[in-house]
């Protein structure tokens, strides 16, 4: 048996199901459904923008529900291997997802992974519905109230999965103080067969902090969101499953996983296929570029370029303002009348600017 350890601040018990190793490389396109859920957990970490309406969300990207276009351009920009669909609950607009794994599988190819996140138990007509479409994976979200002693629908909703052939997984936030409840979860999903639990690191959001703080939840340091006490009920159980050698994955995903490992991996995936010959990448998946600020870009841009001889493709006019690479803008920075910066900007749709630096 392997031993149990650390790896990208993550441990698991088996091997982590398809859906978490494509997240891993940041291959895995988040595909929000709808922020729409009827479960209603004290400890949802919904944003309030999503929270409880009916939006889409293609990675940090918000889409019209049925604009598919757009989902398969925000794939292909981070040459998505596969996606989540995730919510809210996915299963309160089932047509819509079923929609969406049919696009995404005839745009992509039967390869595309596709896995589905849901609070609800799906039933039979569901199932069948999302298997036709292509589902490969599926995980079961129960309340707390149902991890001591699983209730029959998610049960049969289990089951009925894995008739169809869908890798059928349950995902929950390992909450301090529920370590027995969760290992009775675990104990009778491996009676179940069923492939894998997740647990999730419980984080603190704008919407969960009320409720976190009525329950006396608190940090585990200063700059993380993560709840005190969270990550070691996760490694006691998945350290349980290794000593008793379960069937079933047994998987941890920490808080600080998800933002220093699969999100900075997504977001160089998409650096390389948004950033051109005068942008820089950074190791965290950000872009660096030289900009000069001016009323008429058109002019100083062709100024710089008789001026200091600069190459065509290392300078050039976007969003009002003249982009210069730069290496090359630094050199010439204290030459030029405008204001110049070098910008650290996400590679997101939106071009998040995160750092701005004078240059003279
Ligand atoms: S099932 Fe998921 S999305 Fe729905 S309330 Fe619970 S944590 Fe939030």
């Amino acid at each position: 048996m392997p031993e149990l350890r650390w790896k990208n601040m993550k441990i698991a018990h088996g091997k982590p199901p398809m859906g978490c190793v494509q997240c891993e490389k940041g291959a895995k396109m988040v595909l929000l459904a709808t922020g729409l859920c009827d479960v209603g957990c004290w400890y949802c970490p919904l944003s309030a923008r999503k929270l409880g309406n009916d939006v889409a969300f293609a990675n940090e990207l918000q889409v019209e529900p049925e604009d598919k276009d757009s989902i398969i351009r925000e794939a292909r920009m981070v040459d998505a291997l596969g996606t989540g669909i995730t919510g809210g609950d996915p299963a309160v607009v089932l047509d819509r997802t079923v929609d969406y794994i049919s696009t995404l599988k005839s745009g992509f190819g039967d390869s595309h992974h596709v896995h589905l996140y849901t609070g609800t138990p799906l039933g039979p007509a569901q199932l069948d519905k999302l298997s036709e479409a292509g589902l490969d994976e599926v995980r079961f979200h129960p309340k707390p109230a149902g991890w001591k002693d699983l209730p029959e629908p998610h049960r049969r909703a289990a089951s009925d999965a894995m008739d169809r052939g869908i890798v059928t997984g349950f995902e929950i936030p390992a909450i301090p103080g529920t370590k027995k409840d969760i290992l009775a979860l675990v104990d009778t999903l491996e009676a179940m067969e069923v492939a894998f639990i997740n647990l999730n690191e419980l984080e603190y959001s704008e919407t969960n902090w009320d409720a976190m703080q009525e329950r006396e939840h608190t940090w585990r340091t200063d700059t993380s969101n993560a709840i005190r006490g969270s990550e070691k009920v996760a490694v006691q159980v998945v350290t349980f499953a290794h000593d008793a050698d379960l069937n079933m994955t047994v998987h941890f995903c920490s808080s600080a996983y998800k933002d220093g490992v699969q999100l900075r991996n997504r977001l160089r995936r998409r650096a390389k296929n948004v950033a051109c010959a005068r942008d820089v990448i950074t190791t965290d998946g950000t872009i660096m570029k030289g900009i000069v600020e001016t009323n008429d870009p058109e002019k100083v841009m062709k100024n710089i370029v008789e001026l200091f001889e600069v190459p065509k493709e290392m300078v050039g006019v976007n969003e009002g303002r003249v982009e210069i690479a730069p290496w090359i803008l630094e050199e010439i920075a204290s030459r030029i009348e405008e204001k110049a910066f070098i910008i650290e900007v996400y590679p997101t749709e939106d071009r998040l600017e995160v750092e701005r630096a004078p240059l003279n």
